[in-house]
Order: C-alpha cells, then sequence, then structure tokens
C-alpha cells in the first residue's frame, strides 16, 4: 500500500500543476540525479517562425517557399506550422510521405519535391549560409524540386525564458542535466550554450533518444522530460518519463510517469524537491 504521507504529498503536487501517476513514481522522482530535456517544445517555446528565405535562382523565393508550404500542409511536424504560415500560397503537391526525423517528400506536377534536414538532402547546399544560421540557433531546412536543390529556410524557435533559470537550479541541487534533439549538432550546441546545458546528443533519430536514455539510466536515476512528438520511446526507457503540457488522449501521457498541466520548466525543480522531501519525511 502507498503510505499516507506519500498520498498526501502527490495531491498537494497535482495542486501545483504537477500529476504523479503512482507512489512509485513519486519515490523515483525525488531520487533522480540527471534530467534530459527534448529541445523543440520543451526547452524551446515549440512556436518556431521562418526568418530566413535563400533561393538558388534570384526571384525564386516565394515559389521556395510555396513548394516548402505544400509539403508541409500534409505535416503536424511543428516545422510544419511554421513552414506554412509563412506561404501565401502553397503549392499543390501530392503523394506525400513524411519521414520521421528526417522530413517530407511528395511529388508537383509530376515531379518529386522534398524538404527536410540537409544532412538528409544535402548537406551542401548554402553550406556557409546554412552554417551561419544553425550557429544563431536556428533550425535549416533544405528545399528540393526535381532533385535539385531550390533552396533553405532558417526557421527560429526560442529559448523559453526561463529555461536558463531552471538548469541553474537543478545544478545547485546537485542534478546534472543533457539535451537530446533529432536536430543538427550546431543549432543545438547554440540553443544548449544559451540555456547552461554542456551534455548535448543532437541527430538522434527517435530510437536513439531512447537508447541515449538507457546508457544514463544504467550509471544515475534519470527522468526525461519532452512535449509528446516522437518523444514516447524515450519516456517509457527513463526512471521517470515527464511528459510536458500535452493533452489527455497523447501516446506521451501513456508512456510517462508525471505529466505537467503546464509548460513552465521550473516546475521540474519544484517538482524534484517536492518529491525530495517526501521521501526525507518517509526515511
Ligand atoms: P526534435 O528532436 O527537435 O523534436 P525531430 O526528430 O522531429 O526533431 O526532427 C529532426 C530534424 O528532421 C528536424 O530538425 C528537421 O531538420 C527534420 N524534419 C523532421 N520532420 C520534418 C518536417 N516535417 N519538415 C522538415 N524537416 C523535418
Ligand atoms: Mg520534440
Amino acid at each position: 500500500a502507498v503510505p499516507v504521507t506519500v498520498i498526501s504529498a502527490i495531491g498537494a503536487a497535482s495542486r501545483f500543476g504537477v500529476v504523479i501517476k503512482s507512489g512509485a513514481a513519486f519515490e523515483q522522482l525525488g531520487a533522480v540525479e540527471l534530467v534530459a530535456f527534448d529541445k523543440t517544445g520543451t526547452l524551446t517555446r515549440g512556436r518556431p517562425e521562418v526568418v530566413a528565405v535563400e533561393a538558388v535562382e534570384e526571384g525564386q523565393r516565394d515559389r521556395v517557399l510555396a513548394i516548402a508550404a505544400g509539403l508541409e500542409s500534409h505535416s503536424t511536424h511543428p516545422l510544419a506550422a511554421a513552414i506554412v504560415t509563412a506561404s501565401a500560397d502553397p503549392a499543390p503537391v501530392v503523394e506525400v510521405t513524411e519521414e520521421p526525423g528526417r522530413g517530407i517528400t511528395g511529388s508537383l506536377d509530376g515531379q518529386a519535391v522534398r524538404v527536410g534536414s540537409p544532412r538528409w538532402i544535402s548537406p551542401g547546399a548554402f553550406s556557409d549560409r546554412a552554417a551561419s544560421f544553425e550557429e544563431q540557433g536556428m533550425t535549416v531546412v533544405v528545399v528540393e524540386f526535381g532533385g535539385e536543390v531550390v533552396g533553405i529556410l532558417g526557421i527560429r524557435d526560442e529559448l523559453k525564458p526561463e529555461a536558463a533559470d531552471t538548469i541553474r537550479r537543478l545544478a545547485a541541487v546537485g542534478i546534472d542535466t543533457a539535451m537530446l534533439t533529432g536536430d543538427n549538432t550546431r543549432t543545438a550546441a547554440a540553443l544548449a550554450r544559451q540555456a547552461g546545458i554542456t551534455d548535448v546528443h543532437a541527430e538522434l533519430l527517435p530510437g536513439d533518444k531512447a537508447s541515449a536514455i538507457e546508457t544514463y539510466s544504467a550509471t544515475r536515476r534519470t527522468a526525461m522530460i519532452g512535449d509528446g512528438i516522437n518523444d514516447a520511446p524515450a519516456l517509457a526507457a527513463a526512471d521517470v518519463g515527464i511528459a510536458m503540457g500535452v493533452s489527455g488522449s497523447d501516446a506521451a501521457i501513456e508512456s510517462a510517469s508525471v505529466a505537467f498541466t503546464g509548460n513552465d520548466l521550473r516546475l521540474i525543480p519544484a517538482a524534484l524537491l517536492h518529491a525530495r522531501r517526501g521521501r526525507q519525511i518517509m526515511t
């Protein structure tokens, strides 16, 4: 049976937005030594915006955006919403297939079209511009028509304002932090630097996030926090999986042992310290 002190501590947590699913989850939460963060939508606001468009041919920026938006209108990826919003006139792309962690393909006027990560489509495309965008923390996607690169987009998703303070608060109580992301190494490193995270794993495919968590949890009690999109396997692999700001039907909520009803990262130190105090009272 779950001790009555734990039941009341779980009740108190739910009143500040932290839903703990079991007594065992409460126990684990109070013993966490490392918190691994998903980047997109967890450390960042999850509201990306297209802030730069480069076309191979002069005067073709709207065309590049139209092709990308025509593909992305079929996707629910956070980058897709940014790209669709940026185009006044999405092209009628058909036969669309999404490649998780890579991008999306389709057909337009009988030609193959693709949008996705540079390393998937063409690592050399606009390489100086792309590197400079990434060093500023932007995500770059390449747009291709008929097997040729036609342009790139620079997309910015800002860090949440409380991110750096949250990392400092965790460090102050001896908790290590790490970032896991499917995004490229340069973008990830730029955002991690702003947040104060030094341990960064980038260019991960969805299954790689779960493997990274298994490696951490072999030596340290590990929490993984994600916002749901593709994060379910990593949440399930962690000692404590925390789903942040997700709605009831999401796969992440099933895979997590803790759920936050809001999106504020300071819920993490608040929840960990609350559970630590609860454990100390019991022992
Ligand atoms: P994250 O770990 O940041 O949530 P994902 O694993 O979803 O990222 O995606 C990794 C990378 O794959 C993205 O940064 C992007 O370059 C590319 N990508 C994935 N899905 C799409 C898409 N629908 N459109 C364009 N690029 C995509
Ligand atoms: Mg994500």
